[in-house]
């Protein structure tokens, strides 16, 4: 299975009836990058620059930041990464970084919201990324963005910074890229004010589903309770790739349920022609929607979707549907 895998890695990922789909990979550290050759992905969908910060005892010095950024772009060379600052807070806690005991971390003070009160971690963090960038393209993207205003202070620091380094003659990215996770249900009701102000979106779905349903993301218990391709949720997404389309930005998602085959299915289905995963996903995923007729399975999840009476289970349908084929 894997060796078949292989066979597809450097195959272009289109469907049966012609739709193309960029199949892009999560990574975080340094040993995560052979993963981009190996798993063919095209590109970095998510990097998750906190988990540098994670594995340190101390704070990563500025020049440690670069170092990383660096080595990653040089790794990916055309390909492009997304590199998501730091999405620190909540649950992934710092040592070093003095931070609160919270009754809600999830709800807590995490993300951008400390970031954009500690504008020096977020400054030297852009600093690093765009002095990694120079000559470049530098796609930065901001977690956990609640509303416009937030989004608007993040890209003001990004602005600030490329002032920095111009007035210190450093050579900048040659185009700077900026996207948000859109994962805060809240961000579902302001989604054209938002969408006009970022070049890219990216569906943090773990968080969304988390929030959208108030089941905490890391306990079985509850988290299984209700199902990603649930109609509500569905919705949702698809209120997203609609509002993109609108705009003209591009959007994906980069959840776990993007490495899901039979989810895949139904994200295509809804519109999302680009999707990040673990690397481990993208042969299982490719080698599904190289077989895929989007066309048909639109109809099924639209028809999930309009229905008074909707499938209990498009999970199984879904199953079914890829078996038929
Ligand atoms: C998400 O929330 O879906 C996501 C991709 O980010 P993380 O899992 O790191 O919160
Ligand atoms: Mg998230």
């Amino acid at each position: 299975r894997r060796e078949r895998y292989a066979g597809l890695r450097d195959k272009p990922c289109v469907t049966r009836d012609g739709v193309r789909i960029d199949l892009q990979m999560n990574a975080g550290l340094l040993v995560d990058l052979p993963q981009l050759a190996e798993a063919g992905a095209e590109g970095i969908g998510l990097f998750r620059t906190e988990l540098q910060f994670m594995v340190a005892s101390t704070m990563p010095r500025a020049s440690d930041q670069q170092r990383l950024y660096t080595a990653v772009l040089d790794a990916a060379g055309d390909k492009p990464v997304t590199f998501r600052t730091l999405d620190v807070g909540g649950d992934k806690l710092l040592p070093y970084l003095a931070q609160l005991q919270e009754e809600n971390p999830a709800l807590g003070y995490r993300a951008v919201r400390l970031a954009l009160d500690r504008p020096g971690l977020m400054r030297t963090q852009l600093r690093a990324l765009m002095k990694a960038a120079a000559g470049r393209e530098l796609r930065i993207m901001f977690p956990m963005i609640t509303d416009a205003a937030e989004l608007r202070a993040a890209r003001e620091l990004v602005d600030l910074e490329r002032a920095h380094l111009h007035r210190f003659g450093h050579e900048s990215p040659k185009a700077v890229k900026i996207g948000a996770m859109i994962e805060v249900p809240g961000l579902l009701y302001q989604l054209d004010e938002v969408m006009a102000l970022l070049d890219f979106a990216s569906v943090g779905s773990n968080d969304l589903f988390q929030f959208f349903n108030a089941v905490d993301r890391g306990n079985p218990r509850v988290a299984n309770r209700f199902s990603d391709l649930s109609p509500a949720f569905l919705r949702a997404l698809k209120d997203i790739v609609d509002a993109g389309h609108r705009h003209d930005v591009p959007v994906t998602l980069c959840g776990e349920m993007a490495g899901r085959p039979i989810a895949t299915m139904a994200l295509v289905a809804i519109g999302f022609r680009s999707i990040s995963m673990a690397p481990p996903s993208i042969g299982p995923v490719k080698s599904m929607l190289l077989e895929l007729d989007v066309g048909a399975v639109r109809a099924i999840v639209e028809r999930h979707l309009a229905s008074q009476a909707p499938m209990a289970d498009l999970k199984a349908e879904l199953a079914d549907f890829a078996r038929a084929g």
